[in-house]
């Protein structure tokens, strides 16, 4: 699906956040049915023969899925068929100070705009929303605590890298069968200090700097298997079935942090998510 997407203006492709948004928008079309549905065809073709699976069993199947995911963009963003664009797969660098030393975060934006007045920096996504919760207010409770638990950091980031522009970020979710009102998450400058982004970024850079890559196998609770580890790749070359390892790690994180350098950054990296962390969708009726 993003393939396709970033397809859509292939030479603002790699441009850089800052040019971006200088530059004039572009008239950006809707490919017609039958050239896009070839093109997702192609690319359906190239990304299973990459996994090493064969396109003669998956292509129909996949190509049908993200047909559909599209099919959810364009009604979103392109309900006339065109829309004016500054680029897609644009890149930038949100420049930061933690723990007093400066610090570059690289990111890439799935797609620059310009509207009413503001960036807007939109985000594709094809998984679960990040809060099914359709109140504002519920909805920026549910982003707010995904950031803090270091989660979901590129609306933030995306937004520190535009500097001093008005700006918007946003996650728009793709997925079937979704309530329309969950289907866009935003964050803007305006909410950005009332996150503990300081006390984030440190934790985080703390924990790469010392290597302190410590799996995630249970959740705060100390008993329930990391939600996360569903989706994980390498989930097979982890210890995440091993008990006895769970045990360990339940022991470890109920004690208070070590005394060296290293299990402190662990330590500090691990209780960024909270110990309800479980479903933090709930909505009060
Ligand atoms: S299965 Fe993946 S996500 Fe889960 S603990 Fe292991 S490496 Fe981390």
């Amino acid at each position: 699906v993003h393939s396709v997407l970033e397809e859509l203006l292939p030479e603002t492709r790699g441009t850089t956040l800052t040019a971006a948004a200088a530059a004039a928008p572009r008239d950006t079309v809707w490919p017609a049915p039958a050239r896009l549905a070839r093109r997702v065809r192609e690319v359906a073709r190239q990304e299973l023969s990459h996994e090493g699976l064969d396109p003669a069993l998956f292509e129909a199947t996949l190509a049908r899925e993200a047909e559909a995911l599209l099919e959810i963009a364009r009604r979103c963003d392109w309900p006339e068929g065109r829309r004016a664009l500054l680029a897609v797969e644009a890149v930038g660098e949100a420049v930061v100070e933690v723990a007093g030393a400066e610090r570059r975060i690289g990111f890439r934006v799935d797609r620059v705009e310009r509207l009413d007045g503001e960036l807007l920096l939109t985000d594709y996504k094809s998984g679960r929303p990040l809060s099914t919760g359709v109140r504002a207010t519920t909805r920026a409770k549910h982003l707010a605590a995904k950031i803090a638990s270091g989660e979901a950091l590129q609306l933030p980031v995306y937004l520190l890298g535009a500097g001093e522009a008005a700006a918007r970020a946003r996650y728009l979710f793709l997925g079937i069968d979704l309530d329309e009102r969950t289907r866009e998450l935003a964050l803007v400058p305006a909410e950005l200090g009332a996150l503990p982004l300081p006390e984030l970024l440190a934790a985080l850079f703390a924990a790469w700097e010392r290597g302190a890559f410590v799996p995630r196998l249970l959740e705060r609770d100390g008993r329930t298997p990391f939600a996360g580890c569903a989706f994980c790749e390498v989930r097979e070359a982890c210890v995440q079935g091993d008990s006895a390892a769970r045990q360990r790690q339940a022991r470890w994180a109920a004690a208070e942090s070590g005394d060296s350098a290293w299990e402190r950054a662990a330590s500090d990296w691990w209780r960024l998510r909270p110990a309800a962390s479980g479903d933090r969708n709930e909505e009060a009726p």
